[in-house]
């Protein structure tokens, strides 16, 4: 086989491997994606615990400030008691230190009742806190895994690319750009290798496709860049492996 073919099957080696690294790139955000979106919608129950809780904890603040308010008011009015001057000013007051009373008596109940609203979520948090710290710690592990992953391709990317610029200077401009050419329309699959069949004929072994006698021949002898006329990969043909039928054609 020629120098170059055997450049070109190397070259095949590198750009099949960087196109399975790079389709792999292109792959991980969307797997990046789906787990982070399944964790939030997981989560989502969660989570609105602790919003619900957080909101009980604020309407507990609010009531208890109005309660104040009220006590005061209240106090107030029982001192405005002592000082009516007559049994009209009296009616009035004693409505108001009713009124106060119920709003107290109303705020106190509420009050309860959303302590022991907080009480339950706060305790449905602690029970469920461990199950979502882990699954929490699973997806930061695989967004890492990810992040790790992302280095390993990025760093074997980056020397296979130094291979290459170093092989692909050994090949001649033409051979090249046919390699190039064949190669980004197969995500790097450009070279195919010519198997020998009994009787001198030869067959593509990506395609299939029968080699007439003259053309595999021409493969053999490995001087002229030969592409399948079928499927456009350029023909290889590798003695060593093909030493039973090379051996029953010649
Ligand atoms: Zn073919």
């Amino acid at each position: 086989m020629s120098p170059e073919l055997l450049k070109l099957i190397q070259l095949q080696d590198i750009d099949v491997r960087v196109f399975e690294l790079t389709d792999r790139l292109d792959a991980i955000p969307a797997e990046r994606r789906q787990i982070e979106d399944q964790f939030r919608q997981q989560a989502a129950e969660y989570l609105g615990l602790e919003e619900s809780l957080a909101s009980a904890r604020e309407h507990r603040v609010r009531i208890d400030e109005d309660l104040a308010n009220y006590e005061q008011t209240h106090e107030k009015f029982k001192a405005d008691l002592m000082r009516v001057q007559n049994t009209k000013e009296y009616a009035t007051v004693i409505r108001e230190i009713d009124a106060t009373k119920k709003a107290i008596s109303a705020l106190e109940t509420e009050a309860l009742q959303l302590m022991e609203r907080i009480e339950a979520t706060e305790k449905e948090i602690t029970d469920r806190a461990p199950e979502f710290d882990e699954r929490r710690a699973e997806v930061d592990a695989l967004m890492a895994g990810f992040d790790k992953e992302v280095k390993v391709v990025d760093s074997e990317l980056e020397e296979l690319r130094g291979r290459r610029k170093v092989i692909a200077a050994e090949v001649s401009g033409n051979m090249l750009r046919v390699y190039d050419r064949i190669a980004q329309t197969r995500k790097g699959r450009a070279m195919s290798e010519a198997r020998g069949e009994i009787g001198g004929k030869g067959r593509c072994s990506a395609c299939n496709m029968a080699l007439r006698p003259q053309v595999f021949s021409d493969i053999r002898r490995g001087d002229d860049l030969i592409v399948c006329d079928n499927c456009n990969r350029i023909l290889f043909y590798r003695p060593e492996q093909d030493a039973p039928a090379e051996a029953s054609a010649s």
